[in-house]
């Protein structure tokens, strides 16, 4: 994915080796694995949709992970945050889900943002990174997120879950046609409820998690066809998956083109 991928980039048999079932695949293969050593992705967020985005990517083995989080891990974290443990309560977020991390993966780099993201700071953690995974649980964050990733020219995996429903889109600024967040939810919606306070099953956040890992994967190794322009609604009380055609809004005040 960066730049810093030339010919005489290898993979060593161990990495060969942890990688192989995925290697197997011919949309992976060698290419798409070296792709994902070398790739940089910021995760916003490591609670319930960040633990299964970080411990997916890692075992993928991409190269670099920057993981931003202001909160220490709380005993009513545990029921959906599965990155962190009974022994992390009290921790950092970030310093919890990096041992996690690298004793799955001791070949993956870490860069921790334990400090809440300000307007300067949040673009360029953006501007550092290929791709961003907005796992937060407020409406303000993702829109910050969202306008940092529309200046920086950089993809953007969005997932959220509440009580017993779920979304998934990805946005990718690189695209004419792709719209933004903010094209989609900048309306306002019951997005300012979070998790603490109307409720979420665990099972559900690690679906739609798992969801984001996957089009992060497909993005990072250039494979498939990722969800841009598309909204995937999950109904967990049915049982139901729905998709809606989403539309960039020409008029949009992040990334329309009257956008300051
Ligand atoms: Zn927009």
């Amino acid at each position: 994915m960066s730049d810093a991928m030339n010919s005489h980039d290898m993979l060593n048999d161990k990495e060969l080796l942890r990688y192989s079932r995925q290697i197997l695949l011919q949309q992976i293969d060698i290419d798409g694995q070296l792709r994902l050593k070398h790739s940089r992705v910021l995760i916003v967020g490591l609670g319930g949709l960040g633990s299964p985005v970080a411990l997916y990517l890692a075992a993928a083995g991409v190269g670099e992970l920057h993981l931003a989080d202001f909160d220490t891990v709380d005993i009513t974290n545990l029921q959906r945050q599965i990155i962190h443990d009974s022994a992390s309560i009290g921790l950092s977020k970030v310093d919890s889900a990096s041992a996690r991390l690298l004793a799955l993966n001791p070949q993956l780099r870490l860069h921790a943002h334990r400090q809440a993201l300000g307007n300067d700071s949040l673009a360029a953690a953006v501007t550092a990174v290929d791709l961003v995974l907005d796992c937060s649980d407020n409406f303000s964050t993702r829109e910050a997120v969202n306008a940092a990733c529309v200046a920086a020219k950089v993809p953007l995996v969005s997932g959220a879950a509440i009580r017993l429903e779920g979304q998934l889109s990805v946005f990718d600024p690189r695209r004419d046609d792709s719209p933004c967040y903010h094209c989609i939810y900048g309306h306002g919606s019951e997005a300012e409820l979070t998790c603490s306070e109307a409720g979420v099953v665990g099972p559900l956040v690690g679906l739609v998690g798992s969801l984001q890992a996957l089009e992060a994967l497909k993005l990072l190794a250039k494979f498939g066809e990722p969800m841009v322009g598309r909204l995937l609604l999950i109904d967990a009380l049915g049982s139901r998956f729905r998709e809606l055609r989403v539309k960039r809004d020409p008029g949009c005040s992040v990334c329309g083109s009257d956008a300051q």
